[in-house]
């Protein structure tokens, strides 16, 4: 075993993050890995931080303990379920890949990398992780924080993401045959503790001495990352569609962005063109009584563009607010209970544009 994953292993076994999922140095002798765990938190863990996944693993894995729970599951409450959580595809994929591994692996998840990736939501980042963590297997796993450590410890100054396939051949030397999932787990502590984004704190780490960002006070300077390209900004609108006490709420369509979660209807907005602002619901003017478009406005960012939508309130007088196309797809929601619908966070902080404005006019 190289001389770094032997310090990196020995600060640990020590300070290990005592996460739900893990099994670490410090975890009662009972607690055993369980894959079903691992591979939950891994995909909770794509694009999102620790703290956040946390009370969502946990309320999952209440709801569902094992592979063949989630197999059975409505689609609908797992999308409820994971509300909040964001980049919704991965939770479309949680239900396939568990539904797959029901039904084809006997609700048992393989071992090796190249089976994993075959399963849905299972990428290279995934499957490595998975298989070093849960398994035991030796195998790279690259993630944002471990990126970061690699350019560091051997200052690698081509830019990302052009620098990954530099960082995985020093990722392969490095990476031990024993203990590959703890060596994995302790570059990404290193990376979410010590050697943070901002103010690394190199003079209290473990491999100082065998790292050259740290020896030569340049750890801020690493990784080197492309020029971004601006976001576009993209406008859209919402409607709040209101009748005795219920909301109009929408299953939007598979393909579409936050696809198959509940939502308020909208204007055909997506991340290649502007929402039209008309409703896709066709209304009868006889049956609204008050129609109000706000002034504020939610402005939400997605990976390739930002969104900036506004909201249109519409108070029917009687209930007949979609047409027959839109009725197996929509549903009236007490507005008490909204915060059970689950939407995504955009159209949950559409939802406050209006109290904020009843609150403003009381
Ligand atoms: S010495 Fe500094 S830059 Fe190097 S791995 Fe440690 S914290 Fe990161």
């Amino acid at each position: 075993m190289s001389a770094l994953a032997e310090l990196l292993l020995a600060h640990y076994d020590d300070n290990a993050r005592d996460l739900p999922w893990r099994v670490g140095p410090k975890s009662s002798p009972s607690k055993q890995i369980n894959p079903y765990h691992i591979w939950l938190s891994e995909i909770m863990l794509q694009q999102t931080m620790v703290s956040t996944v946390i009370p969502y693993f946990e309320k999952f894995i209440a709801l569902w303990p094992d592979f063949s729970a989630l197999a059975a599951a409505d689609e609908g409450a797992i999308m409820a379920a994971w509300a909040g959580l964001g980049y919704y595809a991965r939770a479309r994929n949680l239900v396939k890949c568990a539904r797959a591994v029901h039904s084809d692996y006997d609700g048992v998840l393989p071992q090796e990398e190249d089976e994993l990736r075959k399963l849905p939501g299972i990428g290279d980042y995934t499957a490595a992780a998975i298989a070093s963590i849960a398994f035991g297997k030796r195998a790279l796993v690259m993630d944002a924080n471990i990126e970061r450590v690699v350019a560091r410890i051997y200052e690698i100054s081509t830019p990302l993401p052009r620098a990954k396939i530099e960082m995985k051949a020093v990722l392969h030397d490095i990476t031990p045959q024993a203990r590959a999932g703890d060596f994995a787990q302790a570059m990404m502590d290193l990376g979410a503790s010590l050697c943070s984004v901002k103010n690394p704190k190199c003079d209290q780490c473990p491999i100082y001495e065998l790292c050259k960002a740290g020896q030569s006070d340049t750890a801020s300077s690493y990784p080197v990352k492309a020029a971004k390209k601006a976001k576009p900004m993209r406008s859209g609108m919402a409607w709040w569609i209101e009748y005795d006490g219920k909301i109009l709420l929408v299953k939007r369509d598979e393909k579409s962005m936050l696809g198959a979660m509940m939502a308020l209807p909208d204007d055909g907005w997506n991340a290649r063109q502007d929402g039209d602002a008309m409703l896709k619901i066709a209304l009868n003017d006889a049956h609204i009584g008050k129609i109000m478009q706000h002034e504020a406005f939610v402005q939400h960012s997605f990976t390739h563009f930002s969104l900036k939508l506004k909201l249109t309130s519409i108070e029917l007088v009687q209930n007949d607010a979609f047409d027959k196309q839109m009725s197996e797809k929509a549903v009236w929601w007490p507005i008490k209970d909204i915060e059970q619908a689950g939407l995504p966070s955009l159209f949950a902080k559409a939802l406050t544009i209006k109290d904020d404005n009843e609150k403003g006019m009381k």
